[in-house]
């Protein structure tokens, strides 16, 4: 049943080619986790070419296909203006992730003092300091006093604004949905004590989102696992889960989280239930594993695509892989467990579709075991780390 997940763990299997939702079922069945289905950006309809409804369509059939009768979530993901919306509503999707981070003032960090209190004219700073500046003692997050708050406002007021802003629009369209707010794309780290105001202020303002994705430390790049000092996101992603469960309303949630090998066992450790996770990238690089096996040459046409367009398409991701350092080899599927090729090969998924979608689509069709089984050993090794 298409339905809001609301607080069960979830699971995000985006899926740019609308194949994959048979490997998908077959992972997430028995397992604790809530899978959402359909589930794509705006950015990624641009660049794969499909409409909301598509998407939809395509998850739906597979569904329908495999019997899955328990509950299933449809994730309209990054939306950024309330132009976005419509199309999402009108296919039926039931989790709405709202990105405002073009509004995040990144520079609150490290702004002076002076420009600070500039930048502070234009919010409601009486009433913030009445609500936060009372003594609450200091709590896992940090405590409130008059500067960090400052920042907090400058840093994400416009972007908590905007999120209001998103749901009032929803609300006026649909009656019962997840909303998520994502801040996860932008430069700046998200410290718990921010997460804090952040949910709170979304309270306060009467948002009743379901999941919250900071932007955590180190690097979250696509389709390959965590950059960054461990032990040092290990506390982080505790006092995360501190703010959490101080609201108890709400999920924490993880975005570029396809391979992130590393990460899960201390997202499972600290956020429990409260959990959801998003993947995309590593569905299409798994059927990219199929054709590496099975159809070399369409699979050497897209690799080389792929290094023509990097530079060009890598504009709008988080990734550090680099040209020169692609491994010289015969041997095509180890490509996909290249760090430098599996960056390569997922952002210019775009530009793969535009010249070879058609093909790419005939030949995982002709070996459509080898992708649902590539896909369920591959996500069966995520879900079991994050259970
Ligand atoms: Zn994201």
């Amino acid at each position: 049943m298409l339905t809001p997940l609301s607080l069960s763990p979830s699971f995000g299997f985006g899926d740019r080619l609308g194949l994959a939702t048979p490997g998908h079922i077959a992972a997430v069945r028995g397992t604790k986790f809530a899978p959402i289905f359909a589930q794509q950006s705006v950015r990624e309809n641009a660049r794969t070419g499909r409409t909301p409804q598509q998407v939809m369509d395509e998850a739906r059939r597979a569904v329908d296909a495999a019997g899955w009768d328990g509950p299933w979530g449809a994730d309209a993901d990054h939306l950024k203006t309330p132009e976005d919306i419509p199309p999402f509503v009108a296919a039926g999707y039931t989790f709405f992730t709202v990105d405002p981070g073009e509004y995040v003032d990144n520079a609150a960090d490290t702004d002076a003092l002076e420009a600070l209190k500039q930048k502070l004219t234009g919010f409601k700073w009486d009433e913030l300091s009445a609500v936060y500046l009372g003594d609450e003692g200091e709590q896992a997050w940090g405590r409130f006093e008059a500067e960090t708050l400052m920042r907090a406002t400058v840093k994400y007021g416009k972007a908590i604004g905007h999120a209001v802003t998103m749901f009032e629009r929803l609300s006026d369209a649909k009656d019962d949905f997840d909303f998520e707010m994502s801040v996860d794309e932008t430069d700046s780290p998200t410290t718990p004590f921010e997460h804090f105001f952040i949910a709170s202020e979304l309270t306060r303002l009467g948002v009743r989102f379901t999941s919250l994705a900071p932007r955590f430390i180190g690097r979250f790049e696509k389709g390959v696992d965590y950059i960054g000092d461990p032990d040092a996101l290990d506390a982080e992603l505790a006092k995360h889960a501190a703010v959490t469960a101080d609201f108890g309303t709400y999920k924490l949630s993880l975005h570029s989280g396809s391979d992130k090998f590393s990460v899960y066992p201390l997202i499972a450790k600290h956020w429990g239930e409260r959990i959801h996770v998003k993947t995309a990238g590593t569905s299409y690089l798994e059927a990219l594993r199929v054709l590496a096996k099975h159809e070399p040459d369409l699979f050497l046409s897209i690799y080389s695509l792929g290094r023509d367009c990097y530079e060009t398409d890598k504009r709008t991701y988080h990734v550090s892989a680099q040209l020169d350092q692609l491994p010289q080899t015969e041997d095509l599927p180890a490509l996909l467990d290249d760090f430098h090729a599996r960056e390569v090969l997922h952002v210019t998924f775009g530009s793969a579709l535009t010249k070879f979608g058609p093909e790419l689509k005939a030949a995982l069709a002709k070996h459509e075991t080898a992708y649902y089984d590539g896909l369920k050993l591959h996500f069966d090794k995520h879900l079991g780390l994050l259970s």
